[in-house]
């Protein structure tokens, strides 16, 4: 009987093992087909992801994912591209039509990111205040997040923030107020002007902005060159 219970036990076990997708881990309800992806899409046209260079014309990006100058020292996504959901584009290319009237544009340093990012970073970084914990997924897998900074229209130069993008420190921290005055008001144009058009800050980042509603997209693992194609 003993025997029978272990060889139960076992069996149970290892067909768990087997039901797990090595993609999927935590069994979420990931689109991770083009699929799935577009049922979604027919479903509900808000959760499309969209192409930030078609939506803003000449938008500035600098997707370091794409690069090896990110936190892995190697490039996650094969292209630097930036989609997100397509209210939040929406929402995006009004404070950058307000930033205009100031001389001022964003630039784009990442946005909707695909679930196997997430995965891979949390190998590579299990702290989840700076990297979101894969068992819920992070905002960026529901292409309703977006990194970003100020720059200079005219020369396209970096307004001075507190910290580089991704720095794992108290210093970029919104709460962090040991800064110079010019610095302080850069952070609070950025953050005033995405509040206004429905983001709201992430404390501890403040290149991170969660769009209103952010956690109601779906979480998507399609690839940039599966969204291109569409
Ligand atoms: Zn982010």
């Amino acid at each position: 009987m003993k025997r029978f219970l272990l060889l139960v036990v076992t069996v149970a076990i290892m067909s768990g093992c087997y039901r797990t997708d090595p993609r999927n881990p935590y069994n979420l309800p990931i689109a991770n087909t083009m699929e799935k992806y577009l049922a979604q899409v027919a479903e509900d046209p808000d959760t499309e992801l969209v192409d930030m260079e078609e939506i803003i014309p000449g938008i500035a990006l600098h997707i370091a994912y794409a690069t090896e100058n990110n936190f892995t020292g190697v490039p996650i996504y094969t292209s630097p591209k930036a989609f997100l959901c397509r209210p939040v584009a929406h929402a995006l290319s009004a404070v950058q039509d307000s930033l205009q009237k100031l001389g001022l544009g964003l630039k784009i340093l990442d946005a909707y990111r695909p679930y196997a990012g997430t995965l891979y970073f949390y190998e590579i970084y299990p702290h989840s205040t700076f990297v979101a914990n894969p068992k819920t997924g992070s905002i960026h897998n529901r292409g309703t997040a977006v990194d970003l900074t100020l720059i200079r229209l005219d020369t396209g130069e970096e307004l001075e923030m507190p910290t580089h993008f991704d720095s794992f420190s108290d210093t970029a921290s919104h709460t962090f107020m040991d800064l110079p005055e010019q610095v302080l008001e850069n952070r609070a144009l950025l953050r005033g002007i995405m509040e206004f058009y429905g983001f709201h800050p992430y404390e501890p980042e403040w290149w991170h902005y969660n769009f209103t509603n952010a956690r109601s997209y779906p979480l998507r693992d399609v690839s940039f060159e599966d969204l291109m194609k569409d």
